[in-house]
């Protein structure tokens, strides 16, 4: 079955999530840089104004970057890999400043190597950095035994609870009691809700890479034309 006769058959209630970098804009150098490709954030808005279906955005990114980047009215926005949801407050975590101090370490012995610092984790940036493979080989070897960390494209995650992408789909799905889910993503983060979607669920793959989803796109302006299909 194609993807595109998968997303007409999605019954109602529909929960569509959909991943931010590199799903609904193309990977960029520098993070701050990253815009929504043309289209996207209309077909959110909507597929996010049509009875039945929800909509929201899980990503890694820090909920204040979400706001700025999708800002429509309507939409579920999830961040930090689902240890941030809008209108929660938590407290920064024990030992973040110990692991940002060990993080800002491992940056300081590679060139373009940095820490970002979110509300809930912390996140060393290697996309410009030249040996990529020395930077994240220290990087495990400084985080070694500490339970939180991903190695996602070009950036390792550091979290202090334990979290996945997978854990808030499954948490969104039981908010609005959707009958399937409709998900897309691109980083091996997202792989933990493909792990956890049911058969009559769709599952979107974004780009190149090993993946336990059903179904493949080549990039983000795939992912608008999906968007545009679950609305029809
Ligand atoms: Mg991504």
């Amino acid at each position: 079955m194609s993807v595109g006769d998968a997303v007409a058959r999605l019954p109602r209630p529909l929960l569509v999530v959909v991943d931010f970098d590199g799903t609904l804009s193309e990977i960029v150098s520098d993070p701050a840089a990253a815009v929504p490709t043309p289209g996207a954030l209309q077909a959110l808005a909507r597929l996010a104004g049509t009875s039945g279906i929800t909509v929201a955005v899980v990503s890694g990114r820090r909920l204040a970057d979400l706001r700025r980047l999708i800002p429509i009215p309507g939409l579920t926005l999830v961040g930090e890999h689902g240890a941030a949801w809008d209108g929660v407050s938590v407290d920064r975590p024990a030992g973040y400043d110990e692991m940002a101090a060990l993080l800002d370490g491992v940056a300081a012995r590679h060139p373009g190597a940095w820490v970002e610092a979110k509300e809930l984790s912390l996140v060393l940036h290697t996309r410009a950095v030249e040996d990529e493979s020395a930077v994240v080989a220290d990087a495990a070897r400084a985080l070694a035994g500490h339970p939180e960390v991903t190695f996602g494209k070009r950036v390792v995650d550091v979290g202090f609870v334990a979290v996945d992408k997978g854990l808030a789909v499954a948490e969104l799905r039981s908010r609005c009691a959707a009958d399937a889910v409709f998900f897309a993503g691109d980083d091996t983060t997202d792989e933990t809700v493909f792990a956890g979607l049911g058969p009559i669920d769709v599952g979107v793959k974004v780009g190149p890479g090993p993946t336990a989803a059903r179904f493949r796109v080549d990039g983000p302006r795939e992912v608008v034309t999906l968007l545009e299909q679950l609305r029809e």
